[in-house]
């Protein structure tokens, strides 16, 4: 079967036959309906999010079970899944305490290894996934079963990017009806927590980031206003919008310190600024201690949207059913998995929210 190889930092994906791992009792095997090409695969290729190599990126996915081992219980052959880049076991005390987004396993699935190159060298598929590829072989923890008719496209976002935005502001920050909101970086991420706060009710939701694209989308969204860094004055519009106070509730969706400093800066008194992008492992993030303390301003860290993916997945499914979640929007392009090098260089180019690899041959 074909699938994407990350082969070293900063060189293009190989697309080429590999042959699949073996699945275990406890295993699946997933026939891969559609792939989101996600930030964090391009942080890999750039070294800011470090993976052993060589290794079948993609961890953004959904598809249908083709084969599942003798002790699988969750799900059966023809069940539509979602893939969860972060397994939820179930069992241990993250899992059991609603916190399966830190459920101990990851260590496990992110260190294995499965299938192998033509020439033998073992692979090492993203997160246990590595859904750049016609099927992946994971973990049974791995995916979570969805009843519904929405498009692949749709439910491969789920896996990463919407759970991670809309569980932002649902889950992690909690934001509340008629709350100040600021997003910035409007990314797939950034938009899905627009979409979130929005579903929240809160009454205005700014939108900060370069690319027009990225603001309009944001409008169409669910922001009430956006604002263009590149007009130098982005904190003083708005303290102009939040009546001089600054918002509840700010996030901060790209995953560099120094915007992470500035984004906390848009916060009230009392506020909370949520981090949701992935800066640099060994980055170190500085803020002013007198309005931590006297400010009473807090920062929440935001793993996959604080997301219990057996209880968020199903529940976002329906509110993409119901229209209050729009995906559409942010399907930017459909490619094949041929193109995945492509949709790098677009998304370094600011130039769509999301490209998503379709199976061509199930459409
Ligand atoms: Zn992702
Ligand atoms: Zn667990």
């Amino acid at each position: 079967m074909r699938a994407a190889v990350f082969e070293d930092i900063d060189r293009p994906l190989s697309v080429e036959d590999i042959t699949p791992g073996e699945p275990g009792p406890r295993d699946v095997v997933v026939r891969v309906a559609a792939s989101g090409v996600c930030h964090s695969d391009l942080s890999v290729i750039d070294g800011t999010i470090p993976m052993r190599k060589p290794a079948i990126l993609g961890h953004e996915g959904a598809g249908v079970v083709e084969w599942a081992g003798p002790e699988v219980t969750r799900v059966a052959v023809g069940d539509r899944v979602i893939a969860s880049f972060i397994p939820a076991c179930g069992v241990c005390w993250f899992c059991l305490n609603n916190q399966s987004n830190l459920c101990v396993e990851m260590a496990t699935v992110s260190r294995l290894r499965r299938g192998s190159r033509a020439d033998g060298t073992a692979l090492q598929p993203m997160t246990g996934l590595g859904t750049f590829a016609e099927s992946m072989v994971s973990a049974e923890m791995s995916v979570v079963k969805v009843e519904t008719d929405l498009p692949d496209e749709y439910l491969a976002l789920i896996g990463c990017g919407v759970t991670t935005g809309v569980g932002a502001a649902l889950n992690t920050a909690r934001v509340e009806p008629g709350s100040t909101v600021a997003v910035v970086g409007c990314g797939g991420v950034g938009q899905a927590v627009i979409q979130g706060a929005r579903i929240a009710g809160a009454a205005r939701i700014i939108a900060i980031d370069p690319v027009a694209l990225k603001r309009e989308v944001a409008l169409a969204l669910g922001a009430t206003d956006v604002i263009d860094p590149a007009d130098g004055n982005g904190r003083e519009q708005v303290k102009e919008l939040t009546g001089g106070l600054g918002v509840d509730y700010a996030f901060e969706a790209i995953g560099i310190p120094a915007m992470i400093t500035e984004t906390f800066d848009l916060v009230r008194n009392g506020g909370a600024c949520v981090i949701v992008g992935v800066p640099r492992a060994d980055a170190d993030l500085t803020f002013p201690s007198a309005s931590l303390l006297f400010g009473e301003k807090r920062i929440l860290g935001c793993l996959y949207g604080s997301a219990q993916v057996r209880r968020d997945f199903p529940r976002l499914v329906r509110l993409v059913e119901q229209g209050q979640l729009r995906l559409e929007d942010m399907v930017s392009r459909r490619i094949q998995l041929d193109d995945v090098n492509d949709a790098f260089a677009a998304m370094r180019a600011g130039e769509v929210i999301r490209s998503v690899i379709v199976d061509e041959h199930h459409h």
